[in-house]
């Protein structure tokens, strides 16, 4: 990771385009220019595969994150997929403190999630802003409302207006596969891909926000076509008619475009909703 962080600097800083990638998170760079950016391309195209520099969960703490996992698991079946997507974590803890099918998580575990939440993701390839700054945050229910025909929610306003704008332009065949999105969703996500993954936190960030860092957590959502299932989030989804006209709408920007320099794969149906 530091590679790819000294990478970054010497092909880039003295140009500023460092500087305007990550004030400007749609930038994408011109050209290839260096065998350390076709590596970092090839990296993101392969995202699903471990590279080299990867960072990984401590093979010490392997059990801590194991019954980590497993304790988020239980705590999303226990409170259902629907509330669980808008869960705060000091309730997260609380229910599970209550109630003997979770238990409460030890201090151990607390402590990992806090360390994941607080260290730095540029040190696993992950280079966006973070959204959610603080581990206690809520998601208001005055601020939320259920998607049309969803079990989602959306922020109201802005994104709620957008994903309705594009239902009426695009119709029915435009659905909403993720909405809102609190901490401990984002922890669950996350940790459930670096864990299907030896613990490799590098390759789930190519993929899956780090909590915190998630834009679900203050307005973005991601859109699918009726019918397709986990497809919607695979590069299949461009040769939709449901993408090639969300596209051509022109004003619809994309969190992680092709090509972006964020340490995120090319996300085609992330929609951008805030700055
Ligand atoms: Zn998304």
């Amino acid at each position: 990771m530091r590679a790819l962080a000294v990478g970054f600097i010497q092909c880039c800083a003295s140009s500023g385009v460092l500087a305007q990638h990550l004030n400007n998170n749609s930038y994408i760079f011109p050209e290839i220019h260096d065998d350390f950016i076709k590596d970092y391309l090839y990296k993101m195209i392969t995202f699903d595969r471990p590279h080299k520099d990867d960072i990984f969960i401590p093979d010490t703490m392997g059990n801590i994150f194991s019954s980590t996992v497993m304790r988020l698991r239980r705590l999303q079946r226990f409170v259902g997929h629907g509330n669980f997507q808008i869960l705060s974590f000091d309730d997260g803890i609380r229910l599970a403190r209550m109630y003997p099918d979770i238990e409460a998580f030890t201090k151990s575990e607390t402590r990992l999630m806090e360390m994941i939440f607080y260290s730095q993701a540029e040190r696993y390839g992950f280079f966006t802003q973070k959204p959610l700054k603080e581990l206690t945050v809520r998601i208001k229910k005055k601020d939320i409302a259920r998607a049309p025909n969803s079990t989602m929610y959306l922020y109201k306003g802005v994104p709620f207006e957008t994903f309705n704008r594009l239902q009426k332009q695009i119709g029915d065949q435009l659905i909403l596969t993720s909405g809102v999105r609190g901490i401990m969703k984002q922890f669950l996500l996350f940790f459930n891909k670096a864990y299907k993954n030896n613990g490799n936190l590098s390759l789930a960030s190519r993929s899956l926000a780090p909590p915190g860092y998630s834009f679900h957590g203050i307005g973005d959502f991601d859109v699918g076509k009726v019918g397709m299932g986990a497809s919607n989030f695979d590069i299949i989804f461009t040769n939709t008619e449901v993408f090639k006209r969300l596209n051509a709408l022109g004003y619809i920007k994309f969190r992680y475009p092709d090509k972006n320099l964020l340490g995120v794969r090319f996300e085609p149906w992330h929609i951008q909703v805030t700055a």
